[in-house]
């Protein structure tokens, strides 16, 4: 299961929330410490509990692609997933990469990656 950090704009403290796949961006963020709805996503902090060397599911791709705002520090990260896990990843999980460190955006990445940014449940 994913962990997902906050900043809070209104005390500007920062959290992390555990939430399933299902979860996220259903659920809603309230501040811990001030009660506060008004949270942003820490990109650049996301981590994935995970058995070490399984490979980062498509959902935590798509998850991650639709969170963030800044496309090389998504490359970045799933480029150190890749890493950490020693394993070769799909291609699709390349290109996506290569894409985000060049700095494309997600629209161009949700253009040319379709499945990896629309939701698998709405077949
Ligand atoms: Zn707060």
């Amino acid at each position: 299961m994913p962990f997902y950090d906050y900043r809070c704009e209104d005390c500007e403290k920062t959290f992390s929330l555990f939430l399933s796949y299902s979860e996220y961006g259903k659920h809603a963020v309230i501040c811990p410490f001030c009660g506060s709805n008004r949270n942003r996503r820490k990109i650049d902090r996301v981590g994935v509990a995970r058995p070490a060397g399984s490979l980062p599911s498509p959902e935590s791709m798509q998850a991650a692609i639709e969170g963030t705002e800044d496309p090389r520090a998504l490359g970045k990260m799933l480029r150190d997933l890749q890493e950490q896990s020693g394993e070769s990843m799909p291609p699709e999980f390349d290109a996506v990469t290569g894409r985000l460190e060049k700095g494309a955006s997600i629209a161009d990445i949700d253009r040319d990656f379709p499945q990896l940014t629309e939701d698998p449940e709405e077949e």
